[in-house]
């Protein structure tokens, strides 16, 4: 089916819990009358909650910077991505008080299940911040590359007190596993990270440095809705893992796939409802682009970081 102006889905299933439209009709005279019952201690408990407050049945999605996204419903939270800290001239990058709240276990950062990494690189990964923050929350398990797992052995000061948390599957381009992971539904894949060249039929030996970044995509299961986060693959590159992957709920336009084909992908090949977009950039380069001029007005944007949308149901094409 065409996407166009008319047929496309209206994303009038999801809220922005900064922007409930119940909120503002409430009139002045009942707010105030409120708040001299209540006092302050309902802004402070509301702000303190943040995402906690839950819709029932669904899922809700925060925004930390970048590509870090919290998915989470009532049973399950998993982190993808929080502690970008490298290119912040040129990405947006959550600040430190965003990566405070996630590694003191702030609302919602509470209680996660799983943090996934999906590579290397500086503005997605840090490894003193997952360090701390695994040792800080000792019931998360973390899912990320050996390339990565290697970088924390040698960087991180008390590797062995958060060893048994990490799981790290071996897995060559294109290869994927299934993984149960404290009770989180997990397949974990291995993406060409975005680059010149599609390197799926070259043999590892001839990689370039920039092609050995080995880059994971996570698809897993929040509630019944299936996310696909592919990190810095790129979905134009990956062909055999796109035509592996399935039907999703969630998936993101990102840094490498600022055009109509890659949007078509997420669309009309996966079917995802709700395409997110991530990954942008400070001077807006992607706005250079007019492939995506027609693309961006069609992705669900978070405003800021620490937004946070509630979806609700799967909407028919
Ligand atoms: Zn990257």
């Amino acid at each position: 089916m065409e996407l166009t102006g008319n047929n496309y889905p209206r994303f009038n299933v999801f809220e922005s819990r900064s922007s409930s439209p119940a909120l503002w009709r409430i009139n002045m005279k009942q707010v105030k009358d409120y708040y001299l019952l209540h006092g302050f201690a309902v802004l402070v408990l509301a702000s303190l909650l943040g995402c906690a407050t839950q819709a029932p049945h669904a899922t809700s999605v925060t925004y930390l910077g970048n590509c870090g996204f919290l998915y989470a419903n009532e049973k399950d939270k998993v982190l993808v991505d929080p502690f970008g800290t490298e290119y912040g001239n040129f990405f947006h990058l959550p600040s430190s008080n965003t990566l405070s709240q996630v590694n003191r276990s702030r609302p919602p950062f509470d209680g996660i299940d799983l943090l996934l990494i999906t590579h290397i690189h500086g503005d997605h990964y840090t490894p003193s911040l997952v360090e701390e923050f695994l040792k800080n929350n000792s019931n998360t398990r973390a899912v990320l590359p050996p390339q990565v797992l290697k970088d924390m052995q040698k960087k991180c000061g008390d590797f062995t007190k958060i060893s048994a948390q990490i799981i790290s599957p071996e897995l060559k381009m294109n290869e994927s596993r299934k993984l149960r992971v404290n009770d989180v539904e997990l397949t974990v894949v291995r993406m060409q990270h975005g680059a010149r060249r599609d390197i799926s039929k070259v043999p590892s030996s001839e990689y370039t440095e920039y092609e050995k970044t080995e880059n994971y995509g996570y698809i897993f299961t929040i509630g019944k809705k299936k996310v696909f986060h592919q990190g810095d693959g790129c979905l134009k590159l990956n062909e055999e893992v796109i035509n592996a992957i399935g039907d999703v709920d969630f998936g993101h336009l990102s840094f490498f796939d600022w055009d109509v084909t890659s949007f078509d992908i997420l669309k009309n090949k996966l079917h995802a409802n709700w395409v997110i977009f991530m990954h942008g950039t400070i001077p807006g380069e992607e706005f250079k682009r007019e492939a995506f001029k027609e693309t961006y007005p069609k992705l669900i944007k978070f405003e800021k970081e620490l937004d946070c949308k509630d979806f609700r149901e799967r909407l028919a094409l």
